[in-house]
């Protein structure tokens, strides 16, 4: 596919994936190679348990032992140095909180660590090239160009609500389901700002993804966004995390057949959604906090995780979990880049950063990868400049 990157280049013509033909058929066989895996069989401290050295199965056999030679547990606890604030416990249940810290320290890892060997932009150039199952996360950075406001910027979308309803707590209320069970009018008095179909065109950022996918490279898009650009942009491969606008449920007789156009007349108008059926309140099918994410999330997270072979994040604050958690549960051989304003997810180390506006830095990327009809404007020009390891800041 190639991208007109003119000034009026976002329009229909651009969203025709058009293979580009200038590749020998055995360069681009080794495009879709790329060695991402241990050097050696030798364990990755990378991968070590929090605890370094502790040997948790041994931990377990051994609990087993004690249980059956009939010791107390809660010596064995107070043993382990630990309080319990309830001593008249029962043994059963003393036992069960002792296995159940064993598998807590299973789990328990350190952050990931930068792989420094590939920490520097060319070496993102040339693992997007030759990726071949990239999961790419994106959060609300990647549509601020479209004109929908993220959310927890100095102007985005939860200081607006601060503003107009001051006597709320907080302004994440609006997405929280028993509120809006109470309240739905903060949500439809603000649901416009970030989803009014009218209007809002892919951006670069999402162009970017889009090309991924039309040469075979894209695992997955995991959003975070529920502005619904994505499929605009022709990504199909994409779970939206956080659910779906176009889709509601009356919250009464939880019919759901009421049609996007319909919704959408409330949320422009901004006044409460309503069932014909019994008056109920609507509430459009995205994910607020207390809900379960989507079941294709759940469809697609562990064998995607065996799978791929580049992470990339864009335009994520990494806050919301368990999205935000994704990223940790990647074997950490796995390379990872961010792309984003500002450095997100610390203590979890990505190999490569790339700080400044999405568009501006997926539009070099595409311009590096030659996917761009037009002759890089970069010619060689490095438009970064590095500020720490792996760290490099837009300079356009
Ligand atoms: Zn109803």
């Amino acid at each position: 596919m190639i991208i007109n990157t003119d000034s009026s280049w976002i329009d229909d013509t651009c969203m025709v994936p058009i293979v580009r033909d200038d590749l020998s058929e055995s360069e681009s066989e080794d495009m879709y190679v790329v060695d991402t895996e241990p050097d050696s069989e030798e364990e990755n401290p990378n991968d070590r348990h929090v605890l370094g050295t502790i040997n948790t199965d041994k931990m377990a056999k051994e609990l087993l032992a004690l249980r059956l030679s009939g010791v107390n547990p809660l010596e064995v606890i107070t043993a382990l140095g630990l309080n319990l604030h309830n001593e008249n416990i029962a043994p059963s249940v003393a036992w069960s909180l002792l296995e159940g810290l064993i598998d807590e320290l299973k789990e328990a890892r350190l952050p990931r660590k930068q792989l420094p060997q590939f920490s520097s932009v060319n070496k993102g150039v040339e693992i997007i090239a030759k990726a071949r199952r990239i999961l790419v996360l994106t959060g609300a950075g990647i549509s601020v160009s479209c004109g929908i406001p993220d959310f927890r910027s100095k102007d985005g979308l939860y200081s607006k609500v601060r503003a107009r309803f001051p006597e709320l707590d907080d302004p994440t209320l609006m997405f929280d389901l028993a509120y809006f069970k109470k309240n739905p009018k903060v949500f439809y008095s603000f649901a416009r700002e970030i989803w009014d179909v009218q209007g809002h065109e892919p951006s670069v950022s999402h162009m970017f993804i889009s090309q991924l996918e039309a040469r075979g490279q894209l695992l997955r898009n995991y959003t975070q966004n529920i502005d619904g650009i994505e499929a605009q942009a022709g990504i199909s491969k994409c779970i939206t995390c956080h659910g779906r606008f176009d889709t509601t449920t009356c919250q009464r007789c939880h019919d759901q057949t009421l049609s996007g156009e319909r919704l959408q007349e409330f949320i422009h108008e901004g006044v409460v959604g309503t069932c014909a059926h019994c008056g109920g309140v609507l509430k459009p099918d995205l994910v607020f906090f207390g809900e379960p994410l989507p079941d294709d999330f759940d469809t697609h997270i562990d064998a995607d995780c065996e799978q791929v072979d580049l992470v990339i994040v864009m335009g994520s604050s990494l806050k919301v979990k368990p999205v935000a958690g994704l990223c940790g549960r990647i074997p950490r051989h796995v390379p990872q880049i961010l792309i984003n304003r500002e450095v997100v997810g610390y203590p979890h180390q990505f190999d490569l950063y790339l700080l400044g506006e999405c568009d501006d830095i997926t539009h070099y990327l595409l311009s590096r990868l030659g996917w761009l009809s037009e002759e890089s404007s970069y010619d060689g020009r490095m438009p970064f400049s590095p500020v720490g390891p792996g760290k490099y800041v837009w300079t356009g």
